[in-house]
């Protein structure tokens, strides 16, 4: 199977749209060590395309971790839940940043599921967050939306 190869006009559609950060945890991609991906949200293995809305921008991290799931379990009620859709569901309804801003709180079952499932407060990443606060370069102190 030969890879679907995005036009450059496609890449930054997909960058622009996404304000340069992971759609996930919002990790900026200029402060990443690590290549970004377009990550299909609905899986090519279970029929997704290619088609730019069901792509998003994820970290590298993101990326594997979500791998071909869609749904996970939500560890607070054990229920499975829908991954968080970064094309159909809005980041503030499922998800808030603590008060350093350092840590991703899941509001719904679906933010809570999509945490656990792309570990989205690996501890890496929460001292990345401490790093960016520091730099004024945090997603929340640079709202662009
Ligand atoms: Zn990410």
């Amino acid at each position: 199977m030969s890879r679907y190869v995005f036009t450059e006009e496609q890449k930054l559609a997909v960058l622009r749209r996404a304000n340069y950060q992971c759609e996930y945890c919002k990790f900026p991609k200029d402060f990443s060590h690590d290549h970004f991906h377009f990550e299909h949200i609905f899986p090519l293995v279970k029929g997704g395309t290619n088609d730019l809305e069901n792509v998003a921008l994820s970290c590298y991290t993101c990326n594997l971790k979500k791998w071909i799931f869609t749904e996970s379990k939500d560890p607070e009620s054990g229920e499975t839940a829908n991954l968080y859709n970064p094309r159909n569901n809005d980041w503030e309804k499922h998800f808030k940043w603590n008060d350093d801003l350092t840590v991703i709180i899941g509001l719904t079952s679906t933010g809570r599921a999509t945490i656990q499932q792309l570990d989205m407060n690996r501890p890496g990443l929460i001292n990345a967050r401490k790093a960016l606060v520091s730099h004024g370069a945090h997603p929340a102190q640079n709202k662009i939306t």
